[in-house]
């Protein structure tokens, strides 16, 4: 019959996942995974092996400190670095980076060359290491670079080590690299990240050579995303087209079971996953890739995977690893991982914590590592913990908004303020010790010494009391955990490097004013340490309205944010506008992280991408509508038709199939009309494809409100058609797989 055709798929899904097994791998994976951690991977301490020591220091010098490569040493270092990769296999390589798409790009060239008698060998260059011209043209840029000048080039950031990606039984030498055009204009997420870590460095070593703390070489950030995922069936997933298209469901009656019983969260993993996660793990590991907790999340069929931090920018490069990653082993494993920021509604989304801090490289032993934001033994550390966290919440502070854009996307759009994700309404949560410290300063309550007020205020006993500070918030947007600050806001799909980038830059800025302050207090006060308490005090002052200890999911704290003037921007395009004001401007052209032609790029493109995927969203919805869902119902309606006409044939009065008839009838009604209003928000917002901004705005209004109520009306239908008839699979199906 062809109404069960038409849902034949589901069927045929239905039966699929209950004869699917757990896909073990052919032998046990090697054991203890610290035997073959990196062992794709060729770094500093492969290089040490290989290299000559005059070119190794010279390497290492680049990677610790930042510094460009030495082109003299560049054809050794890409002839070991052949040598290893033709030993492992590898027949190609490519240059590895970062566009504005929020995903990596790559194109590949052969080793394989021709001598002068055209005879076959291998061949890799210093020049093809450190540089490559990949054709530039199709890349998103925002109007900072025209097609017909499409060239840009590829430099290899030898800071993140060259890797070995296996697939598709072929290996691919993969180098980490920066996309830049020819005039130096940064066409890439990286480039500007590693702008604002260098600038960063920089004014923390002048802060800390104030403060007498000198031999300080570099000051990095050190970042440990935690990714959380779900995993579902592919063949589910397959006859999902909005899933397909735009990574979340657009459609689907909420199930009668959903998280309420608090039961997914750390229970034990289904084999079948934990097959499939271990799997994503030992490619992982293979590529030195730290990942070292995996759990499950708090709705059905979400999981989380967290690193040991490392330099920020190679965990942005391994965070993009562990995505591609996840979605490339999950279908081997007949899953589909699904990184959206809100998959499905009415359950929890998915987030991408970034835990954040700031560490000192020196020659000088009880300098090197050192976290600047963890409390140390000594009343000169703790006081300078405490002006490096002055500098945090000045920063973040002054540009909340600015961090808001930095993590405003069409996806995050769902998850944001959603009453199971922070707010959109950037704020710091301290901790109840931490807070009695910061506001017994700012209230002028800390008098003598600051040696006496360190001891009076036990700063040095933080880091076990924020241990097992069991009062955690996790509703906060930026929470400090003891010795990091802990970015929760950050969506599970977004290319770190952005929102990381405008961090590390608010930091900087006000680490140089704090600077500057402390330089002009050492003209009155002698001691170093007590003039950094008279720098912080207004500083804890004026950022007391940045703090929040509360539930940030409340109402009141919407009404209370809004009283203490914070921003709450709760739409991608009015946060997005957060990066054209003069005061980001400011700040990033200042610091020369942007230019004011690249900042401009950076909204276009995130402009444009939220536009684009709105309008994706809105065409999958009226074509799943028009091509299944209203089919289904008119299908249904048929059948109950045919009851009725056969009720009142054999001569029965009372047919509660017309009834039943009728009231479908209204239900597709509504989807029709509802359906007629999305027709015309498409229109209009295609027709306004000249004015960016205006167009936007028309999205995240009309086009989203009519996405919605035309949602509501076919998750109503769905729950009155014949279950046999209805051709998506449903929530219950995808989060529940038998
Ligand atoms: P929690 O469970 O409280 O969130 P964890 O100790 O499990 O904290 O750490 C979560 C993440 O924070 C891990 O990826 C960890 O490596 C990272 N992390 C720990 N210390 C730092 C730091 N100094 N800088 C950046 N990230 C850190
Ligand atoms: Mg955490």
């Amino acid at each position: 019959m062809s109404n069960a055709s038409s849902s034949s798929g589901r069927a045929a899904a239905l039966r699929d996942v209950v004869s699917r097994t757990p896909l073990l791998p052919k032998a046990p994976y090697p054991a203890p995974t610290s035997a073959y951690f990196g062992a794709n991977t060729f770094g500093a301490k492969q290089m040490r092996e290989k290299l000559p020591k005059a070119v190794y220091e010279k390497l290492v010098a680049s990677i610790r400190l930042g510094n460009k490569l030495d082109l003299e040493i560049a054809p050794t270092v890409a002839q070991v670095i052949k040598d290893w990769a033709i030993s492992r296999g590898v027949t190609h390589f490519t240059h590895w980076f970062q566009p504005q798409t929020g995903l990596t790009a790559e194109k590949h060239d052969a080793f394989l060359t021709f001598d002068d008698n055209r005879e076959p060998m291998e061949s890799f260059s210093g020049a093809q290491l450190i540089q490559s011209e990949p054709d530039a043209s199709s890349f998103p840029s925002g109007g900072l670079r025209a097609t017909w000048e499409a060239r840009g080039y590829t430099a290899w950031n030898p800071a993140s080590p060259v890797f070995i990606v296996e697939s598709g039984g072929v290996r691919t030498l993969c180098i980490p690299s920066v996309f830049i055009g020819y005039n130096g204009e940064a066409l890439d997420e990286m480039t500007p990240l590693l702008r604002s870590s260098d600038v960063l460095s920089e004014k923390a070593i002048e802060l800390l050579s104030l403060l007498g703390d000198k031999g300080v070489q570099r000051v990095y950030t050190t970042l440990g995303p935690e990714q959380e995922y779900f995993l579902i069936d592919r063949g589910m997933f397959s006859l999902r087209p909005d899933l397909v298209m735009s990574g979340r469901t657009l459609l689907g009656a909420a199930p009668s079971r959903g998280q309420q019983l608090e039961d997914h969260y750390f229970a034990g993993i289904p084999e079948r996953i934990q097959a499939c996660i271990a799997e994503v793990e030992h490619e992982l590991y293979k590529l030195g890739v730290p990942i070292i907790t995996r759990h499950n999340e708090v709705a059905p069929s979400q999981f989380e995977m967290a690193p040991m931090f490392e330099e920020t920018d190679i965990a942005v490069d391994h965070n993009q690893l562990v995505m591609a990653t996840l979605r490339k082993v999950a279908l081997r494993h007949g899953l589909q991982a699904l990184l959206h920021e809100k998959p499905f509604a009415g359950i929890n989304g998915s987030g991408k914590h970034c835990n954040w801090s700031m560490s000192i490289t020196s020659d000088r032993p009880e300098l090197d590592g050192f976290n600047l934001l963890k409390p140390g033994n000594t009343p000169h550390q703790n006081v300078r913990f405490l002006l490096f966290l002055a500098a945090v919440l000045q920063g973040v502070h002054r540009h909340a908004g600015l961090l808001r854009a930095g993590i405003a996307s069409s996806g995050n759009e769902h998850r944001l303020g959603a009453n199971e994700a922070p707010p959109a309404i950037i704020s710091i949560f301290m901790g109840r010790t931490l807070t009695h410290v910061i506001e017994s300063i700012a209230g002028g309550k800390t008098v003598g010494s600051a040696e006496q007020a360190m001891i009076k205020l036990g700063v040095a006993k933080l880091p076990d009391i924020e241990k097992d500070n069991t009062d955690r918030n996790r509703t906060s947007p930026f929470a400090f955990t003891g010795n990091k600050f802990e970015f929760r806001a950050v969506g599970s799909s977004a290319s770190i490097a952005f929102p990381v980038c405008l961090l590390n830059a608010a930091v900087a800025e006000s680490i140089a004013e704090l600077t500057e302050a402390l330089r002009a207090e050492l003209k009155k006060t002698k001691k170093v340490d007590d003039a950094v308490l008279k720098v912080v005090r207004p500083v804890f002052r004026a950022t007391r309205n940045i703090r929040f200890e509360g539930n940030n999911y409340s109402d009141e704290w919407v009404k209370e944010a809004e009283r203490r003037g914070l921003p709450n921007l709760r739409r991608t395009p009015e946060a997005l506008a957060q990066l054209m004001t003069t005061k980001s401007r400011k700040l990033l052209t200042g610091l020369g992280v942007f230019t004011k032609e690249e900042l401009d790029s950076r909204f276009h493109v995130r402009m444009e991408r939220y536009v684009k995927d709105m309008l994706i969203e809105a065409h999958t919805v009226r074509e799943m509508v028009d091509t299944m869902v209203l089919p289904a119902g008119h299908a249904y309606a048929g059948t109950l038709a045919r009851a009725a006409a056969d009720a009142k044939a054999a001569g029965i009065t009372a047919a509660p199939q017309v009834q039943a008839g009728n009231d479908l009838a209204k239900l597709l009604a509504a989807v029709q009309s509802k359906r007629a209003a999305l027709g015309k928000a498409i229109d209009k917002a295609e027709s306004m494809h000249a004015a960016l901004e205006e167009q936007a705005k028309f999205c995240t209004g009309t086009v989203a409100f009519a996405m919605h109520t035309l949602r509501d009306a076919c998750d109503a239908l769905e729950l009155a058609v014949g279950d046999q008839q209805w051709p998506l699979p449903k929530y219950r199906e995808m989060l529940f797989p038998a």
